[in-house]
């Protein structure tokens, strides 16, 4: 039988109409396919819900920690006390502001936001195409790829802060720099982002994102559970570059693997374990800085 912990007991009393699920693997909800039970998991349908849950954890003295698509995070095998708010699919939602922009929630993926823009004849985000977390993480962490990024085209961000209350922040405000924003500091959670877009025919920007998405499927694997690039790219460097350079192509560590097919991928083999992925995260710095002096830091957020 389940243990129903105090906390769980609580919260369900105060948020009677919110989704909510007890000892929710991390597992599932995160790319890696890695992590065990967090005590409870909200998924909130609306800006009202989301603030509700917040002053529910205010009052209960739990830390609210936010997930997106789980797609960039490594989450502890031993599972998590308090409370993970789940945003994928529950802030949902996208509209055509005016002639190049757009607003999309925070819980669309970056994909379906791409396909958006593409169908309206709006260019820009073509790169975001095949990321596979949601446009908050996106914004979050400023996505980027194939020459693009996150900071290039959004130009400003509704953020609720932890206390609920909800400001607009323009792009400069937003501190976005390599694969960072401020919300790394300062905490508050994305709602939704305005993009703003360059007209080009939709056979334009679909032969862009079908391009990319090539290079993206002979180039990376795909078929194996990862959380993307491990490593941010270093001054001086390409990660990737550096670990095969290294020697360390198909390097195990239990379930977890440097991927053959792209070394700066760590892949799940099947049955791998955060502490797998962290040791293996560490030996490959550690080799990488014996052999070249660079010392890679990890790109996956380890909660
Ligand atoms: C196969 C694969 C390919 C990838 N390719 C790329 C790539 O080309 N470029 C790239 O940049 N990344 C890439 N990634 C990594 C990942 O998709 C991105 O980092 C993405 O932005 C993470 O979004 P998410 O919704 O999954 O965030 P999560 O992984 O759920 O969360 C990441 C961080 O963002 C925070 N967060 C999430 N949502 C919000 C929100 N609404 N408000 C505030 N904070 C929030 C979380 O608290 C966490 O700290 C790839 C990953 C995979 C698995």
């Amino acid at each position: 039988m389940l243990n129903i912990t105090h906390f769980q007991e609580k919260i369900s009393t105060l948020l009677p109409k919110i989704e909510l699920r007890m000892n929710e693997p991390m597992s599932r909800h995160t790319s890696f396919r890695i992590g065990g039970p967090v005590e409870v998991m909200a998924f909130p349908k609306s800006r009202d819900e989301l603030a509700e849950i917040l002053k529910v954890s205010a009052l209960l003295d739990t830390k609210a920690v936010i997930l997106g698509a789980g797609t960039n995070i490594l989450a502890p095998d031993e599972g998590m006390h308090g409370l993970v708010i789940c945003l994928k699919d529950c802030l949902d939602g996208m509209q055509r502001l005016d002639q190049n922009r757009i607003y999309v929630a925070a819980g669309v993926t970056m994909t379906r936001a791409a396909v958006f823009a593409a169908g309206l004849g709006l260019s820009g985000l073509e790169f975001a195409h095949g990321i596979p977390g949601t446009v908050g993480g996106g914004v979050y962490m400023n996505a980027g790829a194939y020459g693009g990024e996150i900071c290039q085209v959004c130009e400003s961000v509704d953020v609720m802060s932890m206390d609920g209350t909800v400001c607009t922040l323009t792009g400069d405000q937003m501190g976005f720099s390599y694969r960072h924003s401020i919300l790394e500091d300062t905490p508050g959670i994305v709602l939704g982002a305005v993009f703003s877009l360059a007209e080009k025919t939709e056979a334009e920007i679909r032969a862009v994102m079908q391009d990319l998405m090539n290079r993206r499927k002979t180039s990376q694997p795909l078929d194996l559970p990862s959380a993307g690039s491990a490593f941010k790219r270093p001054v001086g460097g390409y990660a990737a570059a550096l670990i095969d350079q290294s020697g360390l192509k198909g390097f195990r560590v239990g379930g977890a693997a440097v991927s053959e097919k792209h070394a700066g991928f760590v892949v799940n083999m099947g049955g791998a374990s955060a502490a797998d992925v962290k040791t293996l995260l560490k030996q490959v710095s550690d080799k990488v800085f014996e052999n070249s002096g660079i010392r890679l830091e990890p790109e996956v957020r380890i909660w």
